[in-house]
């Protein structure tokens, strides 16, 4: 855990009154992140929310109520009609979500929906371990329009590494058995992906080609979480070696390489996106304002909850769906710094040719104690080779393609 030294670390203080008279507009939430249950039913040591510095789980209810749901629900419909936003995100997350039961997902979805009515659409995600995702989920997931996103690390021997139950046993067998049930029937077009966390020992090549065995839309690869105070595994900040960004290359020229396009990669994609000159729509590259809010089964309003890996309430907002608008939430200086783009970066990520581009890296990954979150990543040096490398691929291509 990061042992803080300065309570007002950068950006509390932040100073949202001048930026607002500055001209500087908050972008409003677009995605609203819905831990409907918060315990989870496997016990992956990497885990942010149970393993890491904040253990604010212990104290908060299992499930989410349908008073709460009900609260959120109109906070979010007042929020759409106020900014007169088309569409957003429900994702319901964890824990593990489908822990809440079918009744209580199917409450949340149909209260959300009717709150904003028809001014938006209202899409639906949940993202989950899978182990629990049975027919009668899969039934109800179809007639609820609800896209389902897995967690996998790769392979039995990548994903067991970390992905086990509380007894030592693995996940992978429930969790590929979870996957043949959503893709190899009608339940397909449910299937919005999946989520694996890098761990340097596995192999890259090996933990992508494992991915692609269950034919996703879409892959994502995680860093595992960690900044300047707790770097992560297998890092050594401010040496030269660049372990992340040399796995992640293998993996890319495995991707790009291939001779038909067999799965979208969020992270490469976004990148070649960036370097294309467009806006980057994850929060791990780029500098776009993120417009994403979590709400904690009792109702508490939180930041994103990688936080909950840096420090004991790096996460927590103090404000409640009871209490306090969206519009609230979005004049603190801990939510505009996330929306302020090149302004919240460090004097080196200022001066760094490939800002546009990174953004400085996972906001998460920025902290250290006493300078707070004014920091390049701690995957500083990673990024920079990841990034590069990209950039050479792309730009031999495009002068091939004009040569
Ligand atoms: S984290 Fe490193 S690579 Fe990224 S913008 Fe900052 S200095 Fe540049």
């Amino acid at each position: 855990m990061a042992d803080r030294t300065d309570a007002l670390e950068w950006p509390m203080n932040l100073d949202v009154e001048a930026l607002l008279r500055d001209g500087w507009h908050p972008t409003p939430f677009r995605q609203f992140i819905v831990k409907i249950h918060s315990r989870c039913n496997l016990a992956c040591d990497y885990c942010y929310v149970y393993e890491m510095a904040d253990q604010g789980w212990r104290d908060r209810p299992r499930r989410m109520t349908p008073a709460t749901i009900a609260l959120i629900a109109s906070r979010i419909a007042e929020h759409v009609r106020a900014h007169r936003i088309p569409e957003v995100d429900l994702i319901f997350h964890g824990g593990e979500p489908l822990l809440a039961g079918i009744e209580l997902i199917r409450h949340a979805v149909t209260t959300v929906r009717s709150a904003v009515g028809p001014e938006a659409s209202v899409n639906v995600r949940v993202q989950s371990n899978g182990l629990l995702l049975d027919s009668a989920f899969l039934r109800t997931f179809d007639e609820l329009g609800v896209r389902v996103g897995i967690s996998l690390d790769g392979d039995a021997r990548g994903n067991d590494r970390h992905r086990r139950h509380a007894d030592g046993r693995g996940s992978h067998d429930e969790v590929r058995a979870a996957l043949e049930r959503l893709t190899a029937g009608r339940y397909r077009h449910l299937f919005g992906g999946l989520l694996a966390t890098v761990d340097l020992r596995n192999d890259p090549v090996a933990t992508y080609e494992a991915l692609l065995e269950f034919a996703p839309a879409e892959v994502d690869f995680l860093l595992p979480h960690g900044n300047w105070n707790s770097p992560p595994p297998g890092l050594s900040p401010g040496e030269h070696a660049t372990p992340y960004g040399d796995w992640l290359i293998a993996a890319f020229d495995r991707w790009y390489g291939a001779p038909v396009r067999e799965t979208r990669v969020r992270l490469f994609g976004e990148i070649i996106r960036l370097l294309l000159g467009g806006a980057s729509r994850i929060e791990s590259v780029g500098l776009s304002p993120v417009a994403m809010v979590v709400l904690e089964t009792d109702g508490s309003i939180e930041q994103v909850d990688t936080l909950k890996s840096v420090y004991e309430g790096a996460s927590a907002t103090g404000l409640h769906v009871a209490r306090d608008s969206f519009d609230a939430v979005l004049r603190l200086p801990s939510v505009a710094a996330r929306q302020i783009g090149d302004r919240a970066l460090s004097a080196q990520c200022r001066g760094c040719a490939i800002r546009r581009v990174c953004g400085g890296g996972l906001y998460t990954h920025r902290y250290r104690a006493g300078s707070g979150f004014a920091n390049p990543s701690v995957y500083c040096a990673d990024l920079v080779r990841l990034i590069t490398h990209v950039h050479q691929v792309i730009a031999g291509d495009l002068r091939e393609g004009t040569a």
